[in-house]
């Protein structure tokens, strides 16, 4: 076995994860061999603008790629694509691949990402019942959505609002169809999901609030509409299901790895086997400035956990704890977020809402600023998350005074 930086890695997963720790591994001066397997054909790439540019037809399939072609290459990392890992075998400290040849590992590092929640419905099958997760998903996306097709999006959460926004930008009748009673349910505050559910309905998507999906109906193999709880029948061309995604843990989980919704990391994103990391969606992580847990799903998370990996393998200081962050692009909104809500903060808004652009900051009873959620207002958005991140303490009313300079409201 080898030791120092020279081991051999193995990372499992090439997304955005695994891809930017393989990259920061040989950044932070690992020598050893370093291979990272992915089941996806082509080479780590950003799943962000899937949802936006890449549906638009703005962006190209070829810039989602988060490092240059022959980047890997370059520096000895070897990149195995469309090759899935099927088993741990955690005593003999090695994986195997799909073809049954293992790989041996001094550290492995599990970067597997999410796979979409499934909706067990009849009907899901017929053809035109669709999902987003990969950019061949969003190809096909963008190859069905055209001027006038009846879209239904079963989901009203960042990804299904993303989607809508652009099958209505492309022309598209699109209705979103949200089983609780108001959008983004799981993520956003009350305040933020009566906003963009008012903006989208204004730029004519039809928004259903408690509407539960029980199938699908179709002709000829095509699906013709979906079916509700209440009875309903909506007729479509199109049914784009978003419903959120589950951590791909059955690796871990087969492993015997510890695992509550996502496998579980400590605050170097280390597992319960002191030879096995896991990063990225996969993983339920300690939030130290918040005090609990939580399985996040942003590329902020999928970066610092993969900061975290390389630093401890390579005996770097672990980077200093940040806000968790995401942001979300609907029409022409920018929302971005960062901390984690409670349900006993208080929540203050700034800014014109009816000019779109606003902040709501959630504030907790004992004075600290906790979450934002800005729209279209990167200053306020970027004071606030460092303000999170520093656990600064704010007398949460004046945070509302516009007239107020956010510098002179928080105060350490
Ligand atoms: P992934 O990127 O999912 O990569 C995991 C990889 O592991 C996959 O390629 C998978 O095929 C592979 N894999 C799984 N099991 C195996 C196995 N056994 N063997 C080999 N390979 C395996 N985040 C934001 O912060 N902002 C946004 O605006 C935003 N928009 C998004 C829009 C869309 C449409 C989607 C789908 C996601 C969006 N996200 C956004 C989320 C963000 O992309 C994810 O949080 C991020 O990709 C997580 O990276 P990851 O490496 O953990 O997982």
């Amino acid at each position: 076995m080898s030791s120092g930086l020279n081991g051999r890695v193995v990372i499992v997963g090439a997304g955005h994860a695994g891809g930017t720790a393989a990259a920061l591994l040989r950044q932070y001066g690992w020598t050893g061999a370093i291979t990272l397997v992915g089941a996806e054909p082509r080479a780590p790439y950003q799943r962000p603008p899937l949802s936006k540019g890449l549906m638009l037809g703005k962006v190209a399939p070829e810039e989602l790629q988060l490092k240059p072609e022959g980047f890997y290459a370059e520096r000895q990392i070897e990149l195995l694509t469309g090759r899935h890992v099927t088993c741990i075998e955690r005593d003999g400290q090695r994986v195997l691949l799909d073809g049954g040849e293992p790989l041996a590992y001094d550290h492995l590092i599990i970067a597997t990402g999410a796979r979409l929640r499934p909706l067990p419905v009849p009907g899901i099958d017929l053809g035109g019942v669709v999902s987003l997760r990969t950019d061949v998903d969003a190809l096909r996306l963008r190859a069905l959505v055209k001027e006038g097709t009846r879209v239904l999006v079963v989901g009203g959460g960042y990804i299904g609002l993303e989607a809508a926004a652009s099958a209505r930008t492309l022309g598209a009748e699109v209705c979103v169809l949200e089983r609780e009673s108001r959008l983004m349910a799981r993520v956003a505050s009350q305040e933020l999901s009566a906003f963009v559910a008012g903006y989208a309905r204004n730029k004519g998507v039809d928004i259903q609030l408690g509407a539960s999906v029980v199938g699908f109906e179709g002709e000829q193999g095509q699906v013709r509409s979906a079916q509700l709880a209440d009875g309903r029948s909506l007729p479509c061309d199109l049914a784009l299901v978003g419903i959120g995604v589950l951590a791909e843990q059955s690796l871990a989980e087969q492993a015997g790895l510890a695992c509550e919704d996502g496998v579980v990391v400590n605050e170097e994103a280390l597992t319960n086997d002191p030879r096995i990391s896991a990063i990225g969606d996969c993983t339920r992580r300690p939030i130290a400035l918040f005090d609990r847990t939580a399985r996040l799903e942003s590329v902020h998370n999928a970066m610092e956990q993969a900061k975290q990996v390389a630093a401890r393998l390579c005996g770097k200081p672990q980077p200093a704890a940040e806000a968790p962050w995401t942001w979300s692009d609907q029409f022409d909104l920018r929302l971005q977020i960062a901390g984690l809500t409670s349900p006993d903060d208080q929540v203050f808004v700034r800014g014109d809402a009816a000019g779109n652009t606003f902040a709501i900051f959630h504030v907790s009873p004992q004075g600290l600023l906790r979450a934002v959620e800005a729209v279209n207002a990167p200053m306020d958005f970027a004071f606030a998350r460092m303000a999170i991140g520093k656990r600064l303490r704010t007398p949460g009313a004046r945070l509302s005074d516009s007239a107020i300079p956010l510098k002179e409201v928080a105060i350490a």
